[in-house]
């Protein structure tokens, strides 16, 4: 045998052996995955599939913020379905202490943004900040992990320093939609306003489900600056 097959059956053993103590497990459910690229096992594979609305630059998701945002590109990952192997995956991320799925679940995105065109353009990627308090109790921003997975795919930066969430609070007492949408802005902050000049932004948070938060976040970031803005999230509520 030759010095690299020794190698490769070396490399191989080590592989079995390691996945023998950390098994390769499905991120839903913890069956085995055939492989540790692989994010579910087949079963899973089965029943989740992305929405592939990302490829058009119309779709269900640009729709939802038609006249309220101008977005180059919008798209959710999969479908938010009650009682889905998506919502387990999400609430293991946001509720179970796995940090792993944001970013794992962000990489596969971003692999699959990494082949088109109009995502080839994007300057920043800027996650949706979590309220600090939250922070501290999740010890993450699950947004944060999903920026990170599509930034190592998209090889663009991520950036947790311009959009920010202000300290003091903010009741949603008002009934109007515009009263609604300004209040929240109050709840965020652009600082370092000159980074964003003329450039493409990729806005990511976890769901999509009244938009309000995405909104308040484009409307502050193109009123700080010329921007354009896209939004990517892994679900979207149906
Ligand atoms: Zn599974």
């Amino acid at each position: 045998m030759h010095l690299p097959e020794i190698k490769n059956q070396i490399a191989f053993g080590f592989e079995q052996l390691l996945n023998l103590f950390y098994p390769n497990l499905c991120i839903v459910c913890e069956h085995r995955t055939h492989s540790k690229e692989e994010l579910f096992c087949l079963d899973c594979q089965y029943h989740i599939h992305p929405t592939e609305m990302y490829k058009y630059q119309n779709n269900e998701f640009t729709a939802h913020f038609k006249g309220r945002i101008d977005l180059v590109n919008g798209a959710a990952l999969y479908y938010y379905v009650k009682g889905g192997r998506i919502q387990k995956a999400i609430e293991l991320l946001k509720y179970k202490n796995r940090p792993d799925i944001g970013i794992r679940l962000g990489r596969f995105y971003g692999s699959l943004l990494k082949k088109l065109p109009q995502y080839s353009d994007i300057d920043l990627i800027l996650p949706v900040p979590l309220h600090s308090i939250r922070k501290i109790q999740r010890g993450y921003n699950q947004s944060s992990l999903i920026a990170n997975g599509i930034s190592e795919s998209l090889n663009v930066m991520v950036r947790e320093d311009i959009l920010k969430r202000n300290k003091a609070t903010y009741t949603q007492t008002e009934k109007n939609r515009m009263e609604r949408i300004s209040n929240m802005q109050k709840v965020f902050e652009i600082e370092k306003t000159g980074l964003i000049q003329n450039r493409h932004i990729l806005l990511v948070d976890d769901i999509l489900t009244t938009g309000a938060t995405l909104e308040a976040c484009a409307s502050l970031l193109i009123k700080s600056g010329s921007v354009k803005i896209s939004m990517v999230t892994l679900a979207m509520a149906t």
